[in-house]
């Protein structure tokens, strides 16, 4: 069994205590479920968590995804052995490509979604939005594919679930989750040379593009965050 420890950005501590104490929205806790289907490390952090505090997802805030969609969210969830499975690395898309709390959201797989196209290279899919006005997508970033420099006017939460993408920051691979908001100017990631990078990310707030891009896409963005 291949270890997780190429992944290196995990949820901070609060993250996953709010996580295991069901107080997260369910956008973010999406992102974790998928996360921590990817790594050990979190998976042992949550079950002392647990074992101290509360039970998982007893009490999830209301949200505007229904109560259906969720149940079978987390029944994924719980129902995820407790090794992961072997890690073949970049394989083609499909079901099994996704992280089991993912697959109600995306039940014909990765060729299924509804992508649009928003540049050249980049391709995005709304899978749902959450009360606070938060939108669960997927990005698809072609092999050296760049997202025009923005900022961030609430937060962005990202998880790597293929390929790898970098920024002014460091180098994400899959697995990594990575949190940004207002105090991240001109963010510009970039899919690494070798391999499409395709990422589950969930934005609080539409973001703004700077710089060239900025009069281009706002107008876009403002409607739909990254997807229309
Ligand atoms: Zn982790």
């Amino acid at each position: 069994m291949m270890s997780s420890n190429m992944i290196k950005y995990h949820p901070h501590a609060d993250r996953l205590t709010a996580f295991s104490a069901g107080s997260l929205p369910f956008n973010q806790a999406l992102c974790i479920s998928a996360h921590v289907q990817h790594c050990a490390q979190c998976r042992q952090d949550l079950k002392r968590l647990n074992h101290v505090g509360s039970e998982l997802f007893s009490e999830l805030p209301t949200s505007s995804v229904s109560d259906t969609l969720k149940e079978r969210v987390m029944a994924q969830l719980d129902s995820q052995p407790e090794t992961e499975a072997p890690d073949s690395g970049i394989s083609k898309s499909g079901p099994s490509d996704v992280p089991r709390c993912l697959q109600p959201l995306i039940p014909n797989g990765l060729e299924g979604l509804p992508w649009k196209r928003l540049s050249p290279s980049i391709y995005a899919a709304k899978l749902c939005n959450d009360v606070d006005g938060s939108k669960v997508e997927m990005l698809r970033i072609k092999p050296g594919g760049q997202v025009a420099p923005h900022n961030h006017t609430g937060e962005e939460v990202t998880l790597v679930l293929q390929g790898s993408f970098s920024d002014n920051s460091g180098v994400y691979n899959k697995g990594d989750i990575i949190y940004r908001n207002k105090e991240d100017k001109h963010h510009q990631p970039i899919a690494s040379q070798d391999a499409e990078c395709i990422c589950l990310t969930s934005v609080q707030a539409p973001i703004q593009f700077t710089g060239f891009f900025a009069r281009l896409f706002n107008p876009f963005i403002r409607r739909s965050h990254y997807a229309s």
